[in-house]
């Protein structure tokens, strides 16, 4: 399976990785939205958020439970940040690995482009 996430995980390709744990991978987006951008990755490989199960709830909890520990670290928590599933095409989904986003460090418009 050719998947850019899948070979950042395996260490084929370089990646920013700030966190890392049996269940996700989460390293810096290489197109940075804000000034904090990261991506966190189940390290199994699931299209998006419409292929996941009743079975992943937990795997989909420990994204964002990941994301807020991340916000804390990264000293974006106080001033608030944004975790977001893009889907789909009209959903602006570009890579076929399911990824939560997490954006911080600046005020982010509202709605999204
Ligand atoms: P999306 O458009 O929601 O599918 O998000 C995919 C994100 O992956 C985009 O924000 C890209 O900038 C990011 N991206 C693509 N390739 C890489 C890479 N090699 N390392 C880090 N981030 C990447």
């Amino acid at each position: 399976m050719d998947c850019i996430f899948c070979a950042i995980m395996n260490r084929e390709i370089p990646g920013d990785i700030v966190y890392e744990d049996e269940k996700v991978l989460a390293f810096r987006d290489i197109m940075k939205q804000a000034p904090e951008h990261v991506l966190i990755i189940p390290k199994r490989h699931i299209e998006s958020l419409l292929e996941a199960k009743e079975e992943d709830a937990a795997l989909l909890g420990h994204m964002l439970l990941t994301a807020k520990k991340l916000a804390k670290e990264l000293g974006i928590a106080e001033t608030g940040f944004r975790a977001v599933f893009n889907t789909g095409s009209d959903g602006g989904q570009s890579v076929m690995h399911l990824h939560l986003h997490l954006l911080g460090g600046r005020s982010l418009g509202w709605p999204p482009g």
